[in-house]
């Protein structure tokens, strides 16, 4: 979901944007406005996440997706190893896609439950490879790491696709942070990507140089037509969190939220389950079952009654999945559990 402001000031703002006497979808991306536009979103992202100088800040089309591609097109030519770790579906996307261009070593995998990240001491050496990829929270399952990897000399990649400006980051741990915006930050086709830049000259000569992040940053992100529809609602989230309090504040709130949910479900004697372990759980994703998938499906449809709408877990898992990203209200989770009370009352002699 989308912060109600946000998309009241899209409705407001659309026919006539910046007084131009056109709308933001009309446009043009060479515009001076446009290209001061980006800058503005560039540097309003930067002091958001305290992003040193040392880093680029890219907007990119298309989705994660993508830079499941884009990565290791701009990572390898030089060494043509990467390390993955496997926590989950998303993991696997991006190893699956990684595997056309590399040699992808899997340094731990958390099949066949998903349940759990496993710890940093049990992986396997990866001191020769180009960069270490991981997926800090995986959507699906609900699995989130509880740490940041130690990788010494070797750049760290994260995929943080549904968890990026959910709290506060160290940005200077990373080599190359990336996300779509769709679950936190706006809407689909669109990534952002913050590379530290002196991963910039290590591109294989076949990148697409759509995707080509050096010659991103030179054209600040403007080497072809970007998504400027998308990168205008991303403007407004990050004027949105800094309304909030900026991304310490959002962390309480957000820690609050999912503490909520998984009270209840513990709390539940069993008629809730979250099998993740404890300190893996996710602040973004809360996924729970119930003791069969007729009671799950009888949840969903009352729930959404109530106006509690997509509970329904991803189609490849089942169940039901909280997605409590920043634009859901703490009083929305407050009518969540709300509700679990009242449905586990109702129904938990069945
Ligand atoms: C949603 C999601 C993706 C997929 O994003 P697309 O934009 O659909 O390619 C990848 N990784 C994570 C962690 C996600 O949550």
């Amino acid at each position: 979901m989308l912060p109600r402001p946000v998309l009241q000031k899209i409705q407001e703002e659309l026919i006539d944007w910046q007084n131009l006497q056109q709308s933001v979808l009309e446009i043009g991306h060479r515009t001076t406005a446009f290209t001061d536009f980006v800058l503005s979103v560039e540097a309003k992202l930067r002091q958001i996440l305290n992003i040193p100088t040392n880093y680029e800040v890219i907007f990119l089309p298309g989705g994660a997706n993508l830079q499941f591609a884009a990565i290791p097109l701009n990572l390898l030519g030089k060494n043509s190893n990467a390390a993955y770790v496997d926590t989950g579906i998303w993991s696997r996307r991006a190893i699956m896609e990684a595997q056309r261009y590399g040699k992808v070593q899997v340094v731990a995998s958390a099949e066949p439950e998903d349940n759990f990240v496993p710890a940093q001491t049990t992986w396997a050496d990866f001191k020769n490879a180009a960069y270490l990829h991981y997926t800090a929270n995986e959507t699906i399952s609900g699995v989130e790491f509880p740490f940041i990897p130690d990788t010494g000399s070797v750049p760290l990649v994260v995929d943080m696709t549904s968890n990026l400006l959910m709290n506060t980051l160290d940005v200077n741990r990373f080599g190359l942070i990336y996300a779509a915006t769709q679950k936190n930050i706006g809407i689909g086709g669109l990534s952002l990507v913050i590379i530290r830049n002196d991963l910039l000259s290590q591109a294989m000569p076949s990148v697409p140089s759509v995707l080509d992040y050096a010659k991103q940053v030179e054209a600040h992100s403007r080497y072809n037509t970007p998504p400027t529809f998308a990168i205008y609602v991303t403007n407004l989230i990050l004027d949105w969190i800094n309304e909030q309090g900026g991304l310490a504040t959002l962390e309480k709130i957000n820690r609050r939220k999912a503490d909520k949910l998984y009270q209840c479900i513990d709390d539940s004697d069993g008629f809730y389950h979250n099998g993740i372990e404890p300190i893996c759980r996710s602040l973004a994703n809360v996924v729970f079952t119930l003791p069969d998938e007729k009671l799950e499906q009888l949840f969903a449809e009352e729930a959404a009654q109530q106006g509690l709408l997509n509970l329904r877990g991803h189609r490849v898992v089942g169940g039901i999945r909280a997605s409590i990203y920043n634009a859901m209200p703490e009083e929305g989770v407050d009518k969540l559990v709300a509700f679990m009370h009242q449905f586990q009352l109702k129904n938990s002699d069945r």
